[in-house]
């Protein structure tokens, strides 16, 4: 009988849905704000984060 449930990587998958969903909240805000210090900082987090932008 096994005992031991083994998800796919929890460890590796946790910071990833993290890092998406900050990707997602940074750019939900600044398409909602308009405004150029909210743009800028969702522009820098874009880049961090590798997302596709110019
Ligand atoms: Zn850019």
């Amino acid at each position: 009988m096994n005992t031991t449930t083994q998800t796919a990587a929890p460890s590796l998958l946790a910071p990833a849905f993290a890092m998406a969903l900050i990707g997602l909240s940074a750019m939900f805000v600044a398409g909602v704000a308009q405004s150029a210090t909210m743009h800028d900082a969702a522009h820098d987090m874009r880049h961090a984060t590798g997302f596709p932008c110019h």
